[in-house]
């Protein structure tokens, strides 16, 4: 066995103990501190005098470890003779906490009275910023599923393979399919058209990590249909640059896709329609500058073209203005009687075949007059428009109950069954509507909605090869008018 000097060997340890990473504490069983080594006097901030005279190991603490300390864990360390690895917070002089570990042992004399308590401390600022961390991390991965869950757009995630992975409700909804039915199939069910063997490739090339690859595509219903999708798919790669999972955000731009198509059609009807008049003012203009003189006729087809032109182009503001709900009207008591003749009338005397008829002699109404007169004559217009045989056009006023009605009544050629809940969408046109007349299937639209403004609607009647009728209904104004208390 190997000699020591004892002498050293004590020193050695009084070094250990003294200035060892941790702190060391001796306390009386009441925790009166009867020893402390130096890093515990430096966590402290006091003296060792201090510390030693009249200070007691729970004295050290916050005050909720003091309490802890004295209900809980004392009582334990009476018991158990030992307690291990208790998170407190210890503080120093300048108030700072400084979290710490303690465990601690109890000694007893050899008749079993408790004598001595000796608590190692271990500073646990590292491993509370790590749980705190943790935490941290947690919540952040709580609020990202519950904003994954909660996302109006379709999140889905993949295998390099492409089986789906994850699928939140949001892809339920717009593809059909609840998860359950979807995860551990190949993406390819929903996407047909979407290769993710390009989207690995083309994430390897991007120096500085994948990016997002956004594209329009189409998806696949659960029911068959198809619809039109933007995705953005961003990869995952593993340390070798090799495809590890990829996270796809889908959502339905089938509207988007429609407004564009609208837009297209719009504006390929509008520059077609716009165009005719003013080839027909051009025409004119250069037919009598080569000629050298006024020609009657092309005055005539001049100014009925200018006419077209700026009713195209006030049915195009006044949609715009329907469409941003800036319509104004200026509603006052009117004869819906007189109105309808009016119209009538206005177009008998341009030879055309209408007829008049009114089973009340005065029907009043709150009208805005200018533009219940723009009503009738889209209707009229249309009604000669779509009556190849230029048959008669009756407009017969009549009145059932509080409802005041004018119908435009003709035998043209009708319209499908199929189109009458479009008939009133903006642009919309029969088909086969263009070879009868022009028009930039605006002007129902805009009766409706200007009909709408006063309250009433319009009601469609109409067989193919037969003939239709456009009722316009309107309340009849009373003095104890609901309506007419809104004025
Ligand atoms: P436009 O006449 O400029 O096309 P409208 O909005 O007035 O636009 O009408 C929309 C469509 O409804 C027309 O293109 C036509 O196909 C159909 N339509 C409207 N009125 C009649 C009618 N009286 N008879 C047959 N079809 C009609």
């Amino acid at each position: 066995m190997i000699k020591l000097d004892e002498q050293l060997v004590s020193e050695s340890m009084q070094g250990v103990f003294e200035h060892a990473p941790c702190g060391y504490a001796l306390t009386l069983p009441d925790g009166r501190l009867v020893r402390v080594n130096e890093t515990l006097v430096g966590w402290t901030g006091r003296s060792r005098e201090q510390l030693l005279d009249s200070t007691r190991f729970q004295d050290l603490l916050s005050i909720p470890g003091k309490i802890f300390y004295e209900n809980q864990y004392a009582p334990l360390l009476r018991l158990q003779g030992s307690v291990q690895g208790v998170a407190f917070e210890l503080v120093r002089q300048d108030r700072a906490p400084l979290p710490v570990l303690v465990s601690a042992v109890q000694r007893a004399t050899p008749d079993g009275i408790p004598a001595l308590i000796a608590c190692i401390l271990l500073d646990a600022t590292d491993r509370r910023a790590y749980e705190r961390e943790l935490q941290l991390r947690r919540v952040e991965a709580e609020q990202l599923a519950a904003i994954v869950t909660n996302s109006s757009d379709a999140i889905v995630t993949t295998s390099a393979s492409g089986e789906v992975l994850t699928w939140n409700a949001a892809a339920a909804e717009l593809f059909g399919f609840p998860a359950a039915d979807i995860v551990g199939r190949g993406l390819l069910s929903i996407l047909p058209t979407f290769d993710l063997s390009s989207l690995a490739g083309a994430s390897r090339r991007v120096p500085g990590g994948p990016s997002p690859v956004q594209m329009d595509t189409t998806g696949l219903r659960s029911d068959g249909s198809s619809i039109d999708v933007s995705l953005g798919a961003t990869p995952q790669l593993g340390l070798l640059g090799e495809l590890k999972s990829v996270s796809l955000i889908i959502r339905d731009i089938s509207e988007r896709r429609a407004l564009e198509r609208l837009q297209q059609e719009f504006l390929a009807m509008t520059s077609h329609e716009l165009r005719n008049p003013v080839a027909s003012i051009k025409g004119h203009a250069q037919l009598m500058r080569r000629r050298g003189r006024f020609e009657e006729r092309s005055i005539d087809a001049i100014v009925a073209a200018a006419d077209h032109l700026d009713g195209l182009i006030g049915d195009l503001m006044l949609a715009a203005q329907i469409q941003a709900e800036r319509l104004d009207l200026e509603l006052v008591p009117s004869d819906l009687v007189r109105e309808a003749r009016a119209a009538a009338d206005q177009y008998s005397g341009q030879g055309l075949p209408v007829r008049f008829e009114s089973q009340e002699d005065v029907l009043p109404v709150l009208a805005d007059r200018l533009r219940l007169k723009q009503v009738f004559a889209n209707l009229l217009t249309n009604a000669f428009k779509y009556s190849p045989d230029q048959g008669d056009v009756l407009v017969r006023v009549s009145r059932i109950g509080e409802d005041a009605r004018v119908a435009v009544i003709d035998h043209g050629m009708g319209i499908p069954a199929a189109a009458i809940p479009h008939l009133f969408d903006r642009f919309f046109r029969v088909e086969g509507s263009a070879r009868q007349a022009q028009g930039l299937g605006l002007g129902l639209f805009i009766s409706r909605r200007l009909v709408e403004a006063h309250n009433g609607h319009i009601v469609v009647h109409s067989e193919q090869d037969q003939g239709s009728t456009f009722t316009v209904v309107l309340p009849v104004l009373t003095s104890d008018s609901t309506w007419m208390a809104q004025f």
